[in-house]
């Protein structure tokens, strides 16, 4: 046995079952593909389940894989103990009803024997307690001793899921020595102890459980085996936890040199080090697979990833934000098998930068706050941290709960986990309410229709129809809330497309032989169409004939803007990538708002580039097609579906030329040229991570053309240009015209003021020697009394100044003493006590300077002239 990389492992083992005829596939993605079963792959074979139960068939009967994976059960236990981590590669070599035991355990064991020569002494195998079949191949084919092999029971070696395939397994133990082990005689793999580890389990797919625990054998078994190469490396490297493998030790030790420590000498940074290690190894791979962080799903997992490492960096002293250097030293590590992610190292680093900062902005306050909350709940005497303040620090701070757990366990607290989860679930509620009533459409809804018909919708090809009336229903408010006087009308088929998939409905006409009714909107639920109507002439009733003709310019300019609003996504992923994802979308006849995943404001050269790419296809005039096909053959042509949206058996692609493709049930144009042109209006942001463009199309643009020019017409009105180009010079005359009077208004306020405070120092009156100045101040700046007194006070240290200003029925005075004054005895506070005692109110203030009110402006004079006599009497 030979010490042996994690890179060059991986490499063996591939290329060993490349050589058995399998074939080598490269990693599937972190987000499984077509699969809702699970938020991130976090096995070997789950990204291959669609060819073990033979829905999909596979590029070749054997497939050998090295997979990414990712589990977060227990993302607070990761770093506690070396044992657990949440990023992980699994190598499996896999049959599809190809070959089974017979080759499967052979070959385990000449690659673990032959390739990376391990020592068969220190090799052990379980199998099944029932299978001899397996018992024969390792005993009589491989040649192992049968005192090496122990049989276990169901729950150890015997791989299931509920009902269907199913299968005995067999592991392969390596014996790390007696200094692990229990001491017990009868240690053996299946102990408990540490001695014996478990590195490759093989998976013997041979069963069918029909769901009531009767088994019948497979016509085509299967094999699914499964090694972690992190664990195969401990043993090749003779170290005793992940953290110690040489690709993972490097990763570490970036984060012991930014933060100036070394791994080992104490528990707690050991602990830090740990979290950090293992999350950037998810965090780098989430990204490169096209995961942002969010408040939802598996961009929460990355958020939550990103802000434990992020938290736990500052726990061992660094200030700065130091995850997206390290996440350098991870693709590094990783480039022989993931060259992807050096690729995409820009990008990735400037997703763990934002999510960075915006966390390290709150993430000091959000600890103060939580030192007082657990503070305050001890001095209560509980242990136990409230939901309702981990939910505070969720919603304020963005602080994952994960964090406040571990924060208060720290401190010896519990946290109330479940009001906290109650709290997050009525957030979660209240934003689906609110999404629900956007889209003007309640449960409710569904017990109206109830008993009808599906109605036929023939309005993708057709403006108007002929139908019968099958349904009449006087709207009840709190189903649905419209205007006064309406009611719903239900038809056989219609022509109406009816409000979903982001398009708004159809408005239009419904006529018969004696009425005429206007419909004002069309909503539909469980394939039931409401057009929503108010009757201009006539009523209708059930069984009439009727003719359906909707509003078809409006319904033109919605087409324009839903076939745009397609080709908005395809140039938005080509400009910006592929981790753009619809977020949500909205079109009508004006204008069409597309949402989507993007981690940064659009700059105006990717905007034009963007809008230029959706008008250089509109301009090729490329033919628009819908196809109705299998969901399964739909996303076999690479049509984007939404993530999470529910489709039926049956769906329509539309396709604009080959520059778009996306499963949607909207109406569209029949060519791209159709749309007129495409422009858009704003980019924003709707929340982290969620971008916003609105646009529009056809006579849209030319609306916009029309303001912005009556905008234009009215600007240069009012600059009087009498010529379009004329006006940017006409404002910049302006400008400097208005900088030029403000120079001018301020050297004239400055000799104003100057000769003001001339003429005042000039009123003063010689009082014992000190000059007194006690004047009213009319029609000063507001701080000019202030400012007089103050230039006084250290211009002239004999001077005494009182100004008085008046503002309605209100008295302000501001005093000064020059130093001198003050030192025979002048005091502006006291002056200015005295004074209240004339005209109300009060104040006062030090010896040098003073401010007070009054209330009798009648009394100003009077008071003003005692100013002497008070001076008089002060510096006796
Ligand atoms: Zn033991
Ligand atoms: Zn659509």
């Amino acid at each position: 046995m030979k010490w042996t990389g994690v890179n060059e492992l991986r490499e063996a083992y591939l290329s060993f079952f490349e050589s058995k005829g399998h074939l080598r596939h490269k990693s599937f993605p972190l987000v499984p593909q077509n699969d809702k079963s699970v938020l991130l792959i976090n096995a070997g074979m789950t990204p291959l389940k669609k060819y073990f139960t033979g829905e999909l068939e596979p590029p070749r009967r054997r497939m050998t894989t090295c997979q990414k994976c990712i589990r977060t059960p227990d993302i607070e236990r990761v770093g506690i103990t070396a044992r657990h981590g949440t990023y992980f590669e699994m190598l499996g070599n896999f049959s599809f009803g190809d070959y089974f035991k017979k080759e499967a355990i052979p070959w385990a064991w000449e690659f673990v024997t032959k390739v990376i020569d391990l020592p068969v002494e220190k090799l052990w195998a379980t199998i099944y307690e029932e299978d001899d079949e397996a018992f024969d191949i390792w005993t009589k084919d491989v040649g192992l001793s049968p005192d090496r092999i122990v049989r276990l029971g169901k729950e150890d070696n015997f791989w299931e899921h509920g009902s269907g395939p199913c299968g005995p397994c067999s592991e392969i133990y390596f014996d790390r020595g007696e200094e692990f082990g229990c001491g017990k005689p009868d240690c053996k793999p299946g102990c408990d102890c540490d001695r014996y580890m478990e590195f490759w389990n093989l998976v013997f797919t041979q069963f069918n459980n029909d769901g009531h625990n009767n088994y019948s054998r497979l016509s085509k078994p299967n094999i699914d085996t499964g090694m972690g190469l992190e664990r195969l490396a401990c043993i090749m490297q003779n170290v005793n936890n992940l953290f110690e493998v040489d690709t993972v030790r490097n990763i570490m030790k970036a984060a012991e040199k930014k933060a100036g420590v070394v791994y080992g000498t104490d528990p707690a940074t050991d602990v830090s080090l740990r979290v950090i290690t293992d999350h950037i190894r998810s965090t780098v791979f989430l990204i490169s697979d096209g995961v942002v962080p969010s408040n939802e799903g598996r961009g929460y997992v990355l958020r939550r990833l990103l802000r434990r490492a992020a938290r736990h960096g500052r726990l061992i002293g660094i200030r700065d934000s130091f995850l997206s250097d390290i996440a350098e030293v991870v693709a590094h590590e990783n480039y022989s098998e993931y060259p992807e992610l050096t690729e995409k190292i820009g990008y990735i680093k400037k997703i763990i930068s934002i999510e960075e900062e915006r966390f390290a902005a709150t993430i000091d306050a959000g600890l103060v706050m939580l030192s007082e909350m657990t503070e305050s709940a001890r001095k209560a005497g509980s242990s136990v941290l409230s939901g309702a303040d981990a939910f505070r620090l969720y919603d304020t701070f963005g602080f994952p709960v994960d964090i406040t757990r571990e924060v208060a366990k720290e401190n010896g607290m519990t946290l109330d986990e479940d009001s906290f989860n109650k709290l997050m679930s009525e957030q979660k509620s209240r934003a689906r309410a609110a999404r629900a009533n956007i889209s003007g459409w309640s449960d409710a809804s569904k017990n109206l229709v109830k008993g009808f018909e599906k109605t036929d919708f023939v309005g993708y090809e057709n403006d108007e129809c002929e139908a019968k009336v099958i349904g009449i229903i006087e709207d009840d408010e709190s189903v649905i809330s419209v205007n006064e006087g309406t009611f719903s009308v239900i038809t056989d088929r219609t022509v109406f497309y009816g409000e979903g998939g982001g398009q708004v409905g159809d408005t239009g006409k419904i006529t018969s032989d004696g009425a005429e009714i206007t419909v004002i909107n069309t909503l539909k639920t469980d394939g039931v169409f409401l057009h929503i109507c108010r009757s201009e002439a006539g009523t209708l009733s059930v069984g009439d004939k009727v003719l359906l003709k909707i509003d078809a310019e409006r319904r033109a300019a919605i087409r324009r803007n839903h076939t745009a609003c397609h080709m908005l996504q395809a140039a938005l992923r080509s400009v910006l990538g592929e981790h753009v994802e619809q977020a949500g979308s909205y079109v009508d006849d004006t204008r069409l708002r597309f949402d989507f995943t993007h981690y940064e404001a659009l700059k105006e050269d990717e905007l034009l580039k963007v809008e230029n790419i959706v008008n250089g296809h509109i301009l090729a005039a490329e033919e628009v097609r819908t196809e109705v096909m299998s969901l399964e053959d739909a996303k076999k042509t690479g049509a984007m579906a939404l993530f999470g949206e529910k489709y039926g058996d049956k769906v329509r692609v539309v396709s604009v030329g080959d520059f778009s493709r996306e499963l949607c049930g909207g109406t569209h144009l029949t060519n791209s040229s159709r749309a007129g042109l495409f422009k858009i209006i704003s980019e924003s942001s709707v929340a982290a991570g969620v971008r916003r463009i609105e646009a529009t199309t056809g006579l849209g643009v030319l609306r916009l053309i029309a303001e912005n020019e009556a905008l234009i017409s009215d600007t240069s009105k009012e600059l009087k240009a009498s010529v379009i180009s004329e006006l940017p010079r006409r404002a910049a005359a302006l400008q400097a015209e208005l900088r030029n009077a403000k120079k001018e208004i301020e050297t004239l306020n400055g000799r104003l003021a100057a000769s003001r405070t001339e003429s005042i120092r000039n009123g003063a009156r010689d009082v014992g020697g000190l000059r007194v100045i006690a004047v009213e101040l009319k029609d000063g700046t507001p701080d000019m009394p202030r400012s007089i007194c103050d230039e006084f006070k250290a211009s002239d240290p004999l001077s005494v100044t009182v100004i008085a200003t008046v503002s309605g029925d209100k008295l302000t005075f501001a005093a000064s003493c020059g130093k001198d004054a003050v030192a025979r005895g002048a005091h502006a506070g006291n002056i200015l006590k005295r004074l209240s005692s004339v005209v109300g109110g009060g104040g006062g203030g030090r010896p040098d300077s003073a401010s007070s009110g009054g209330k009798n402006p009648d009394k100003l004079n009077e008071a003003l002239g005692i100013i002497p006599d008070i001076v008089q009497e002060m510096i006796k």
